[in-house]
């Protein structure tokens, strides 16, 4: 007998997507720190309990959803981003696929509170696994709040693959910190377990914000980056090699301001550090590729952390050269006569 073929249940539908675009609490923070981004907010404000395996709380002030659209936002493929495909090639905002909320709200207790400025009163609506309760009207102040409790607790199978409290938090505050970076304009706040763990006030330039995550002098061997070649604009920081170290986790490599994870940048870097650098050693290095849009696709992958980009010997030779250029005028202008 030939098997009848069926449209899966929606929530069958978004636990499948959330299988790629949730993998832990950190990549669940990540999304919900970019909906915070494009919806204009000016402060966000994040608490993780254990890690974000309790919890993960995302705070904004940002424009907020509409009462008649709060389910909406908890559909999939339901966007307020784009509108017809031609938008998919120059996207602006962080999400568009429209599958973040509605994945991560049917795989733990999720609670969308929210608010937009011109509404007197905010709305409140829960799901539970994927089951979404009836909304209810509460007071708040404009913006949107953003609860994720027991992440995973449905699926034993996703659970096993989430590590220990401080792993799991390790990893959140890594996203936190690639998303906060660049976006020196808006105040950022981290707590975990309600301990304040980094306040970045807005229009704090990205220097000091490193000063409050790395050494003093990590910081102060830091080199600015200012590079132009035809149409890729390369700027940041890079370190002079005598603060280089065995950790590869101060490296922040941003594509038109998205964070991104990408193989070839890292193995540009290498190579501008090569001869100065062993093989187990990391510089630290703060990234910002600026490139015409149709030089890079970002749309490989759901978490969007990868890139690919259509000439990739031109990038790779553009960073390594941004890069030896900084170092080597550094050599230049501060002379060491006891390392000669
Ligand atoms: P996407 O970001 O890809 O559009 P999401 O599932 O992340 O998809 O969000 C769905 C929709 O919900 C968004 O398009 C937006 O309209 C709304 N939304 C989500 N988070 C926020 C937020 N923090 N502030 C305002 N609107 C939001
Ligand atoms: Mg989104």
């Amino acid at each position: 007998m030939v098997p009848s073929i069926k449209i899966l249940p929606p929530e069958i539908q978004n636990q499948i997507a959330a299988g790629e675009v949730v993998e832990r609490p950190a990549s669940v923070l990540k999304e919900l720190i970019e909906n915070s981004l494009d919806a204009g907010a000016t402060s966000i404000e994040v608490n993780l309990k254990k890690g974000g395996l309790e919890s993960i709380e995302v705070i904004d002030n940002g424009v907020g959803i509409q009462e008649q659209e709060l389910e909406l936002a908890l559909t999939r493929h339901a966007t307020s981003k784009i509108t017809y495909f031609p938008d998919l090639l120059s996207i602006s905002t962080y999400g568009f696929r429209g599958e973040a909320l509605p994945s991560i709200a049917s795989v733990s207790k999720f609670t969308l509170k929210s608010r937009p400025k011109y509404q007197e009163i905010g709305f409140e609506i829960n799901v539970k696994f994927g089951q979404i309760q009836p909304k209810k009207p509460i007071t708040m102040p404009y913006g949107t709040h953003v609860i994720v409790n027991e992440l995973f607790a449905n699926i034993p199978a996703r659970l096993k693959f989430l590590k220990t409290p401080p792993t799991e938090k390790r990893r959140s505050i890594q996203t936190f910190l690639k998303q906060a970076l660049p976006h020196t304009e808006i105040e950022f706040k981290l707590f975990s377990d309600k301990q304040e763990i980094f306040h970045f006030y807005a229009q704090e330039d990205i220097l000091s914000r490193l000063t409050k995550i790395w050494p003093k002098h990590i910081v102060s061997c830091l080199e600015k980056i200012n590079f132009q070649d035809d149409n890729i604009q390369i700027t940041g920081l890079a370190s002079r090699p005598e603060s280089i170290q065995a950790r590869g986790d101060r490296i922040f490599l941003y594509v038109n301001k998205r964070p991104v994870q990408d193989k070839l940048l890292l193995s540009a870097i290498k190579k501008a550090y090569e001869g100065k650098i062993l093989r187990n050693e990391f510089p630290q290095v703060i990234l910002f590729l600026d490139i015409p849009p149709e030089l890079v696709d970002v749309n490989v992958h759901p978490a969007k952390l990868e890139v690919r980009f259509s000439e990739e010997k031109t990038i790779f030779n553009a960073v390594r050269k941004a890069i030896q250029n900084t170092l080597e005028a550094t050599t230049l202008f501060s002379f060491h006569p006891t390392k000669t």
